[in-house]
């Protein structure tokens, strides 16, 4: 059976489901193939950080790009929750960075002269301070960094979010579709072959994440260089009564309370390959680094554990922009930040694929910085 699009995007994670909507809005016949379900990848086992302050000091491109895509994303809340009338839990308390040794308190001390420096939102909070905002955080907290502005959003309801608006919008999703290749001719692209369905197109986008330089039928200089790192990631159960109203963020482990009654305690970073399974080591890791946070987490009740593929690059910047091979547009990479990058990403994927030149908040993230092709297309 043969079908056409005017674009054909790969993958249904927050990527290809944000560009997808964007291009949808814009009067573009879009479809989406999904392997196996919508956005139950890295998408479903983030924790929904929207936290460029606190992870991030340095004020180049890739700070940009993500504080750009932080700055958009109430309008984007807003549009979705409009258009689709669904409940998006999108939480703007901030994010506290606490110190629990000299070690720690010289490190934030530096971060926080840099960061004021650089005008970021930053506020240095005294001991006594942190523990008046956020009474469960430990009795050892010498200091702590309140980043105001880091926000963060329940990334299973912008997926389900963004799934019924480009429905709405026209747009098609067809899940348990697996892409086997790329079909070009002469360099241009020509459709998506999938097991026993193909796709007419001269447009595609793909968003496989940590699969992306899986797809058959392209050479091997437009198959991104992309790997998956591993995160293990679990929740509490707390009921209406939150342990923590910011977002509580350490190097090593992260608490984000959701409104929903739950309180996620995150992550590992492992390089396994594709394995994606829950360990007794990592559940203990962060079990650790959640209890040195917080010790009255102990009496909370333990409720589920799950895993994801964070899809990464040697540079860990991502990957978006078109490739050699015109028609075929890349935007996978997002690593530890796809769902922060998510609004931005989709804006700047529409932007291009339309107008077919590329935005300057691009260019430092554009594919052939990997293999510096003679020419570039778009
Ligand atoms: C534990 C953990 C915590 C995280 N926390 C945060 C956070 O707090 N904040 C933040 O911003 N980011 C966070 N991230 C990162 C974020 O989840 C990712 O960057 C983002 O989800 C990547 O989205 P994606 O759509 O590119 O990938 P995915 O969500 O993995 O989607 C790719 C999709 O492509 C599909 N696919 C693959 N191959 C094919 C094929 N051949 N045909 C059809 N479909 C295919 C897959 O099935 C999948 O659904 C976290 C990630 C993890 C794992």
């Amino acid at each position: 059976m043969v079908h056409t699009s005017e674009i054909v995007v790969i993958g249904g994670g927050v990527i290809g489901l944000v560009i997808a909507w964007r291009l949808s809005h814009n009067g573009h016949r879009v479809t989406v193939l999904e392997r196996g379900q919508i956005g139950r990848e890295a998408s479903w086992a983030a924790a929904g950080m929207l936290a460029p302050h606190c992870e991030l000091d340095q004020p180049d491109a890739f700070f940009e790009l993500c504080q750009k895509s932080l700055e958009a994303y109430p309008a984007f809340i807003s549009a979705l929750k409009q258009e689709t009338g669904y409940a998006i839990d999108y939480i703007t308390n901030g994010t506290i960075f606490p110190a629990l040794s000299d070690g720690d308190q010289q490190k934030l001390e530096i971060r926080y002269k840099r960061q004021k420096e650089a005008g970021l939102p930053v506020e240095l909070l005294s001991a006594k301070a942190s523990r008046r905002l956020e009474p469960n955080l430990s009795g050892h907290v010498q200091m702590a960094l309140r980043y105001p502005a880091d926000h963060q959003v329940e990334n299973r309801d912008l997926i389900r979010a963004l799934t019924q608006a480009i429905r709405q919008l026209g747009g098609i999703i067809h899940e348990g579709t697996a892409v086997k290749r790329i079909l070009t001719d002469q360099s241009q692209v020509i459709g998506v072959q999938a097991d026993s369905v193909s796709w007419e197109t001269r447009h595609i986008v793909n968003a496989t994440g940590s699969w992306a330089r899986y797809l058959d039928g392209v050479p091997n200089t437009v198959r991104p260089p992309i790997r998956p790192v591993h995160g293990q990631i679990l929740s509490l159960a707390t009921g209406d009564a939150w342990p923590f109203r910011h977002t509580i963020y350490s190097s090593k482990t992260y608490l984000v309370p959701r409104s929903n009654g739950r309180l996620l305690i995150g992550a590992t970073v492992e390089e396994s390959g594709f394995r994606k399974e829950v360990t007794v080591e990592g559940i203990l890791q962060l079990f650790h680094g959640a209890l040195r946070l917080a010790p009255a987490l102990r009496s909370y009740p333990f409720e589920a554990t799950w895993s994801g593929l964070r899809p990464t690059t040697s540079d860990s910047l991502p990957i978006l922009g078109p490739t050699a091979v015109k028609g075929l547009y890349l935007a996978t990479g997002h690593y530890r930040n796809g769902i922060l990058l998510a609004p931005i990403t989709g804006d700047l994927m529409a932007d291009m694929i339309e107008n077919q030149s590329i935005p300057s908040l691009m260019k430092p993230f554009l594919p052939d910085r990997f293999y510096k092709p003679e020419h570039r297309e778009v």
